[in-house]
């Protein structure tokens, strides 16, 4: 099948003329998997339609945001009601506060939130906050999470930088990254062992609530748990980062799943809380809105009550604010519901499918957040509960280079996928009988390129 995308290649040399690599944020640009990005159009449920006229069922979902599909007319609506009565105050609005209500009425540790424009803004808030309240200067954070990009947080970041190959960012000072304590993913022991190298010294612990940014990496059954336990025995704070996973993989996001006794070890996964929550993504609905939150008590730390300074002309912007609100009013159980069956029926496809071509691959699945890690796992060494890698390392030996052919098949076939192996995938509720018959369409051919 020849697809048409002279209009998206022209406009991605006027872009390139303009803006570095022709993007706004790495990845889009298509660095790993090669070609030219479709420049979009329009949005509407599952579906996404490129300058050109192209149609692919879209299962980017604007990376992570857009759980009820794309343009979905009560959210439009909210935003452009929103709209018409201001586009930004710089004062405080009631729409802040029915956002921040929402946050806090879903999840119990989080008593008060403070909101921010980015999920960057918000990790870097909590670290600064974290930093603030216990008078302690490094941080540990794990390899192959990414948070962001503040100076501090990368190091073994994921998300592009591990698309880019790229160990870290030129640009960051050495003095800045040497507060920051890497340790791999599900390693209690290594954990145990940074604090105490440096006994008195770590503020915190940043850790995603289950890593969707080295592809997904479920955390070991009461891995979260234990962690806990470890970070409180030291004095030191958890901050939990659930700018991907909140609101997404459940209305509690994924803290809320273990708890609920959803999480790969069942109850022995539930019974344990982070000092402090970042949220973003799905809390803006497709609009820019993050946040963190926790305890009345750790959040008077910060300005104008406390001595932590945080700040933003457009923080809370009640635009954003209104998408934010709108989407999490409708996200009740059948939209979740929704989307679990839509996560089931793609990864039922794709691996049946892979399998079909004798391509060996590990399904990676937190609720209805889902990747696909390429090879022989007992091969490969991966050491994850479900067969897959359990860690950055264990990602990074995979057949990564099956990926570049199988993405290009999808999207001539009219699906649109993350430009990288190591993006989790997303569902959304608008992911229907209809897209979902589309996705099975593509699906053979790709995984008999994966298998070439
Ligand atoms: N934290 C996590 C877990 C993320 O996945 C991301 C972005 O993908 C961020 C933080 C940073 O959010 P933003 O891109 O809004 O700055």
């Amino acid at each position: 099948m020849t697809v048409d995308r002279t209009e998206s290649a022209h406009w991605f040399e006027r872009a390139q003329t303009v803006t570095p690599g022709g993007v706004n944020s790495p990845v889009r640009a298509y660095g790993s998997v090669g070609g030219v990005p479709p420049f979009l159009a329009s949005g509407s449920g599952a579906v996404v339609t490129d300058v050109d006229g192209n149609e692919y069922v879209d299962l980017v979902c604007g990376w992570g945001p857009l759980l009820l599909g794309h343009a979905h007319p009560q959210v439009v609506e909210a935003v452009r009601e929103q709209a018409a009565k201001g586009l930004s105050f710089g004062a405080p609005s009631t729409v802040e506060v029915e956002l921040a209500e929402e946050i806090v009425s879903r999840i119990a540790p989080v008593e008060q939130a403070r909101l921010v424009s980015t999920g960057t803004e918000a990790t870097m808030t909590a670290l600064r906050l974290a930093r603030g309240v216990t008078g302690r200067d490094r941080i540990i954070k794990f390899a192959g999470c990414y948070h962001g990009h503040s100076d501090g947080l990368l190091a073994a970041a994921g998300s592009g930088l591990a698309t880019l190959a790229l160990p870290g960012s030129a640009g960051v000072p050495a003095d800045v990254t040497a507060q920051t304590i890497v340790v791999p993913y599900n390693d209690l022991e290594a954990v145990r062992a940074a604090f105490e190298a440096h006994p008195g010294e770590i503020a915190a612990v940043i850790t995603e609530a289950s890593p969707a940014n080295m592809g997904v990496v479920p955390p070991a059954p009461g891995f979260n748990r234990a962690l806990a336990d470890e970070v409180r025995r030291h004095g030191a704070l958890l901050v939990c980062d659930e700018v991907l996973t909140g609101f997404r993989t459940g209305p509690a996001g994924w803290w809320g799943e273990e708890q609920a006794g959803r999480g790969s070890g069942g109850v022995a996964s539930a019974g344990w809380q982070a000092d402090l929550y970042t949220f973003g993504k799905v809390i803006g609905g497709g609009m820019p809105v993050a946040a963190l939150g926790g305890s009345r008590e750790i959040m008077s730390h910060l300005a104008p009550q406390g001595s932590v300074y945080q700040a933003g002309t457009l923080s809370g912007n009640p635009v954003a604010c209104a998408a934010g609100l709108e989407t999490l009013r409708l996200a009740d159980a059948g939209v979740y519901a929704a989307v679990d069956r839509a996560a089931d029926e793609v990864v039922s496809l794709v691996s049946g499918a892979l399998q079909a071509e004798g391509v060996a691959h590990a399904v990676q699945r937190v609720g209805n957040l889902f990747g696909f890690a390429f090879g022989d796992g007992a091969a490969l060494g991966w050491t994850g509960e479900s067969g897959g890698p359990a860690d950055e390392s264990q990602v990074k030996r995979q057949e990564a280079y099956r990926y570049a052919p199988f993405f290009h098949a999808m999207l001539d076939g009219g699906v649109s996928l993350a430009p990288s192996v190591f993006e989790a995938w997303f569902c959304s509720a608008a992911h229907d009988d209809a897209a979902l018959e589309r996705i099975a369409a593509a699906v053979p051919a790709a995984a008999r390129a994966a298998a070439a």
